[in-house]
Parts: C-alpha cells; sequence; structure tokens
C-alpha cells in the first residue's frame, strides 16, 4: 500500500513539474485528486485494509494528499504569473507609434454666416431671440396686419396644422411675441427655420432659415434703418458695398422696400453674377407698421421702430458664391468639406 501511494505521489510530483500552461495543470489535477483520480480509488480502497492498519494508512494518504496539493498550488502560481508576463509583453505599447487621428467635422455654410450675422447685430446691441415653428395664425399673419382675406395668407403656400395653428411661414412673429413681453427700447435678430409650400428647385426649399431684425424706440426714423443695414451689408459684403432702397409693400411695415447692395464681384460694372445688373437684392425690410404696435400693446404715438428679413440661404449662396440652394440641404461631404 504505502508503496502504491509512494508511486502515485512521484508521477503526480513529475506530471506537475511538466505541466506547460494551467490547463495541462488542471488535467494532473483532475488524474490524482479528482472524483475518478488515482489517489481518491486509494481512499475508496480503505475499506479493504484491515481495521488496525487504516490510521496509518490514512496518514501516508493524507500525506500523499497535501503535497501533491501544495506541489498542485505552488506550480499554479508558477503558471499564472508567467502567462501574465506574456500578456504584458505582448501588449507593449509603441509609443513611437503615430496616434489615431480624430476627425473633425467641417461647419456648414449656413451656420458660419449666421454666426457673422450674430456677430455683427450683436456688436451694434442687438438681443438674439428665438421663437416656435409650429406658430398661432394669430401671430404668423393677424398680428402682423394680414387679415383672413389676405393674399399673402394663401392657404396654398402656408402648412396648416389645423385653423389656429401653422407652421410659420416668417420668422415675423418673433417680433410680436417680444414687443408683447418686453416694453421698448427692443434691438432684436430673431433668426429661425420657417415653412412654406414650395417646390424644391435651385432657388426654392419647403424649408428654409430667416433672420428677422427689428429696432423699437423714440424717435426710430427710416435713416437708422438705412444706416444700420449699411453697416451690415459693409460688415458682410466688404466695407465699399452700396446700397439701394426699392419701394416695395409689405402689410408689417410702411413704408416699405426692398433693399439691393451693389455687386461685390464687379462693384456696380455689371457681371455674370449680377446678371448683368450691378446689384443683387437682399432683404426686404420697412418702418413697423403702426397697427402692428398697437396690436402688440406699443403706443405708435410714443415709439417707432423698423423691422427688416433676410433669407439665411440667399447670403449664404451669395458668400460663397454657391449657385444651387439644394447644395445647403444635401449634406454631400464633398460640399461641405470646402468650408
Ligand atoms: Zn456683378
Amino acid at each position: 500500500m504505502k508503496e502504491r501511494l509512494q508511486k502515485i505521489q512521484e508521477d503526480a510530483m513529475r506530471q506537475i513539474n511538466e505541466a506547460v500552461n494551467l490547463s495541462v495543470l488542471n488535467d494532473v489535477r483532475v488524474a490524482f485528486l479528482g472524483k475518478k483520480g488515482e489517489l481518491t480509488a486509494v481512499l475508496k480502497g480503505m475499506k479493504d485494509v484491515a481495521p488496525e492498519d487504516r490510521p496509518k494508512v490514512g496518514q501516508f494518504v493524507n500525506e500523499a494528499r497535501k503535497q501533491i496539493e501544495e506541489a498542485l498550488e505552488s506550480t499554479k502560481e508558477k503558471l499564472e504569473k508567467a502567462a501574465l508576463d506574456k500578456k504584458l509583453k505582448e501588449e507593449v505599447i509603441d509609443v513611437t507609434l503615430p496616434a489615431k487621428r480624430n476627425k473633425i467635422g467641417h461647419r456648414h455654410p449656413n451656420t458660419l454666416v449666421l454666426d457673422e450675422v450674430e456677430r455683427i447685430f450683436t456688436g451694434m446691441g442687438y438681443e438674439v431671440v428665438e421663437g416656435p415653428e409650429l406658430e398661432y395664425d394669430y401671430y404668423n399673419f393677424e398680428a402682423l396686419n394680414i387679415p383672413a382675406n389676405h393674399p399673402a395668407k394663401d392657404e396654398q403656400d402656408t402648412f396648416y396644422i389645423d385653423d389656429k395653428i401653422l407652421l410659420r411661414t416668417q420668422t415675423s412673429p418673433v417680433q410680436v411675441r417680444v414687443m408683447e413681453k418686453q416694453k421698448p427700447p427692443i434691438r432684436m435678430i430673431a433668426p429661425g427655420r420657417v415653412f412654406r409650400a414650395d417646390e424644391v428647385d435651385a432657388t426654392h426649399s419647403p424649408s428654409f432659415h430667416q433672420i428677422e431684425g427689428m429696432v423699437i424706440d423714440k424717435n426710430v426714423t427710416f435713416s437708422d434703418l438705412k444706416g444700420t443695414l449699411t453697416m451690415f451689408v459693409q460688415q458682410m459684403f466688404g466695407k465699399d458695398t452700396k446700397v439701394k432702397f426699392r419701394p416695395h409693400h409689405f402689410p408689417f411695415t410702411e413704408p416699405s422696400a426692398e433693399m439691393d447692395i451693389s455687386c461685390f464681384k464687379c462693384g456696380g460694372k455689371g457681371c455674370r453674377f449680377c446678371k448683368g445688373e450691378g446689384w443683387i437684392e437682399i432683404l426686404g425690410c420697412g418702418m413697423v407698421h403702426p397697427r402692428v404696435l398697437r396690436m402688440s400693446g406699443i403706443d405708435p404715438e410714443e415709439y417707432q421702430g423698423f423691422a427688416f428679413g433676410v433669407g439665411l440661404e440667399r447670403i449664404s449662396l451669395l458668400k460663397y458664391e454657391i449657385d444651387d440652394m439644394r447644395l445647403l440641404y444635401e449634406n454631400d461631404e464633398r460640399f461641405l468639406k470646402q468650408f
């Protein structure tokens, strides 16, 4: 019995020493100490040993077991350390390799222009305000002196949600919302998305952006309007830019005008860019209609104001010489990368 145990122990020790990795070592453990292992088999055979010899044999078995377990444990630690060393060696970081570049996107031309417009007007003391895209008919039309039967309120041009609510067709309703809340003096611009039931082509889109501007104060005249907008376009298109006003009609301003700027390509001589005119139409403007002031709770005897509205895309197309508005909405990387 003793010899058998010694042989088992020697075999186990040899195999433990020869184990090349943790998996082999585990197989050795199972082979000797597992349920069907060799040492376990000896324990099971104890019943055949004479009762007086059992304590002694038991002691041998326990000692053999203890030694095998200790050997297993120390070899396991050794193999684990070797595996960790190997892993660390393999995963070493080469700090001389070039770093991964973070791809930085490009700003959209509309964003660039809007930032520039906001910079110019906040520089003149204007506040930038926003209003809802889903708007009441009252703010979009009625409060701006556009009654129900007015041609500007063509149902075919407007996306109605129900009788009273629509997708705003202009940023002008923001003016009304500001006038209702704020006492003059008011100096504000309101950039935002507007919606009209237009077919998509090179110059039209059912969704585009406007920037509304308004000043309400005492003794505001058309000269203030002219001076402000001249300053704006000269900062936007160059200091030699000239302006020209043509009489126009808007329901919410009186008098109303459309403003042209001298072509910044040819300086007014006439070229392909300005279609030989020397002038480029840029925005609509006028003195706020007394009725609009009164409807918003401002006394037109005490306060006057001017307002203007400019298409954001219009400036983007001009400034970056883009000939098709659709390019601004298609998110084509090849196009956007140029800005
Ligand atoms: Zn020109």
